[in-house]
């Protein structure tokens, strides 16, 4: 069984609203194991929506069209698709009820065009609609079926998930469960070379790689009768990641971002961090006061722009600025060591950088970023060559300075 989505609207050709029923609609059909191969949108034009619905009832079993069923001349999906069925309208005295209760309710004048939307095509299934005035239908022929959706999402979502989705779970047993796994400290090709024979072999569950800022996330796909044996089917897939990647995986939980796992590390380990920033200038503190909570663990941050900030807030020596450069790892590790010192913190990360697009030299090109965490006598440093935009830059080095962080509390803390 093959599903096709339509939706309907010049608004979506013309960019003026984001197709978010597309995606909504899409994700469902996909949780229900339905395969969908096209997805079109077309304009308040019945020729044109006419010659569409032909092209998917050739080549797909359900066919669902969203948009258009509204009271104005415009919204002709519904006369489109009767007209293509060989359906007459008719009628229906209960939605037409309905369209005086909802608008009544309201306080709304009902106008001779409202009642358009109580017209629906004989013999087809009626999709009642508590939040709006147009109902959904379903017309079946065949091995056809079409499926007619109001184009408000507050409209929408409720009726497809009390109605739609029943009736398309009917038709389709299977069931598709996904779970993803989320990694710092690797890269999207390093991490596909390690799991290639999986991508390529594997086809019930599958792996995908995706790539993050600063991370790359993997999902586990599996198609089952149900959840239930879906996860089964997910699970040593799961574990086989966890033996490849080990400590590089630092969550399974859709939840859990990087900094709520670098916070649930500082947590469970009872300890206090600072940040000393210099190119990040405070987005690498900002990302971690995202997290609720963090107060207890983080208690202060450096903003260090300027070598004189470094020295003054730091306590960074004006030798190794001078001998080495702000961009250095020996100025990263004096950031971070000044910093763990002025806050009394149990650790620092320090970052320094150039974000460009200005700076750059051909020893230290835009992008060139150290960092360093220090740890009770212990740094852990490292170089990173960043590339993109200035603001890309340094949100590159924010993901890398909580991987750094979260793998320095690791090993010292193991
Ligand atoms: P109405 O009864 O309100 O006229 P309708 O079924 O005729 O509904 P449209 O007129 O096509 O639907 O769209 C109404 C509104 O619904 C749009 O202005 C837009 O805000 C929203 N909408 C329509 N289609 C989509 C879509 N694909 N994704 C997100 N929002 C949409």
């Amino acid at each position: 069984m093959t599903v096709e989505l339509i939706c309907v609207g010049t608004e979506l050709l013309l960019g003026n609203i984001v197709n978010t029923n597309a995606a909504f609609i899409a994700e469902k059909c996909a949780m229900l194991g339905l395969s969908m191969y096209y997805q079109s949108v077309v304009g308040d034009n019945p020729g044109r929506l006419e010659e569409l619905l032909l092209t998917a009832i050739g080549r797909s079993s359900v066919i669902i069209l969203c948009g258009g069923l509204g009271p104005t001349q415009d919204d002709l999906t519904k006369e489109t698709a009767a007209r293509v069925m060989r359906r007459k309208l008719r009628e229906d005295q209960r939605a037409r009820r309905e369209i005086q209760e909802f608008m009544e309710k309201r306080g709304c004048r009902i106008t001779e065009n409202n009642w358009k939307q109580a017209m629906v095509p004989e013999h087809a299934r009626v999709l009642y609609n508590a939040n709006g005035t147009a109902p959904g239908i379903i017309m079946e022929e065949g091995d056809t079926r079409i499926i007619l959706l109001p184009g408000p999402p507050n409209e929408l979502v409720p009726m497809f998930e009390e109605q739609v989705f029943p009736y398309l779970h009917k038709l389709q047993p299977e069931t598709i469960c996904s779970k993803m796994v989320k990694l710092c400290g690797i890269g999207e090709s390093s991490a596909e070379t390690k799991i290639l024979d999986l991508i390529e072999t594997q086809t019930n569950p599958t792996v995908a790689p995706y790539a993050k800022t600063g991370e790359v996330h993997l999902r586990i796909t599996a198609k089952a009768s149900c959840e239930q044996e879906a996860y089964a089917l997910i699970e040593p897939v799961e574990q086989e990641l966890r033996n490849r990647f080990g400590d590089l995986i630092y969550t399974d939980d859709p939840d859990v971002t990087l900094e709520t796992a670098v916070y649930e590390l500082l947590k469970e380990k009872h300890l206090t961090v600072t940040t000393a920033e210099s190119c990040t200038g405070g987005l690498l503190a900002g990302r971690l006061i995202n997290v609720p909570g963090i107060s207890a663990y983080l208690k202060e941050g450096y903003i260090t722009y300027s070598n004189e900030a470094k020295e003054k807030l730091l306590g960074v020596p004006a030798e190794i600025l001078r001998e080495y450069g702000a961009v250095s790892p020996q100025t990263a590790e004096a950031m971070a060591e000044g910093g763990a010192r002025a806050a009394d913190a149990d650790l620092c990360i320090a970052v320094t950088g150039i974000a460009g697009p200005d700076g750059g030299t051909s020893q230290k090109p835009v992008g060139l970023v150290y960092m360093s965490c220090y740890c009770r006598g212990k740094w852990y440093t490292e170089k990173n060559l960043y590339t993109g935009s200035r603001s890309k830059i340094r949100e590159y080095s924010v993901a890398g300075a909580l991987t750094l962080l979260r793998q320095a509390i690791i090993k010292q803390y193991k």
